[in-house]
This record gives C-alpha cells, structure tokens and sequence, in this order.
C-alpha cells in the first residue's frame, strides 16, 4: 500500500507520444478481462476490484486527456460516449441498486494512471464520503 501511495504522490505525466499502461491494455499487449469495446472506448475489469464489479472504461486514444482536469471543447465527443456507455456498462452488469462513477484527479485523489478512465464500481452499498 506505501509503495501504491508513494507512486501516486510521484505521477508520470506521459508525454503525447508515450504510452502508459492502458495503451498496453488496449493494443491487448497486457492481457485485461474486457467487458465492452468499441471503436473509441474500452472498458476492462480492474486488477484491484474494490466491489464487486469494479470497471475501469477509457478511451482507446488519450488525445491529451490524462484526467478529467485536461478536459477542453475538443474533447466533448469522447466525453459524452464515456458517460453513456457507463450508463449501459451499469445496466449489463445489473448494478440496479446503485452505483459509483469516479474520476480519480490527481495527487491528492490517489490517481495512478494519467490516461483518462473511469471507475464503475458497484455491487455492494458504498459509503460516503471516500476516503
Ligand atoms: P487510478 O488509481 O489511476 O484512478 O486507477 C487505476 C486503476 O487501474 C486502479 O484501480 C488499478 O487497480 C488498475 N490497474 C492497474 N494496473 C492494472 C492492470 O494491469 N490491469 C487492470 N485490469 N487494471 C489495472
């Protein structure tokens, strides 16, 4: 857990042209369960489940958009079809009762990948508010 907390407290900003892990994932370099793809997203479970169903979704090609913080007009598309995918990613996975969309920005928000994605998680009643 330190050495997780210490890696995020150090983010690698990837330059434009440099991969990060979900490059990998998506070019199946490193195998990932894949519960939904297209042309411009994926979406995979998490390594780490932190619910029951936990799914990490981004898009195929991270165009600048590390988190949520480097959000611009240009991005509007992309953003749009994450979160409506999201909403069909949930129903899929029959998370009726409730469920979370998170967007970990940032140092002090523990994010440890910089290529945009989002948390799915579900499966069990949360708390509130995170840690
Ligand atoms: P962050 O902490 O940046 O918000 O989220 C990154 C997520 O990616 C973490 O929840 C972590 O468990 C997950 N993750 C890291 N490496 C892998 C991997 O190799 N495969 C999968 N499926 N998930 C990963």
């Amino acid at each position: 857990l330190f050495s997780e907390q210490k890696k995020a407290l150090n983010p690698i900003i990837p330059k434009d042209h440099e991969d990060t892990l979900f490059d990998k994932i998506v070019r199946k370099q490193i195998p990932a369960n894949i519960v939904y793809e297209d042309d411009l997203v994926l979406a995979f479970r998490d390594i780490s489940p932190q619910a029951p169903t936990h799914i990490v979704l981004i898009p195929k090609i991270r165009n600048g958009l590390i988190n949520i913080s480097a959000a611009e007009e240009r991005h509007k598309e992309i953003l749009g079809h994450l979160l409506i995918k999201a909403a069909e990613i949930a129903k899929k996975e029959k998370l009726d009762d409730g469920w979370r969309l998170v967007a970990n920005n940032g140092v002090n928000a523990c994010q440890s990948v910089y290529h945009l994605h989002f948390h799915i998680i579900g499966g069990r009643p949360l708390g509130w508010p995170p840690g």
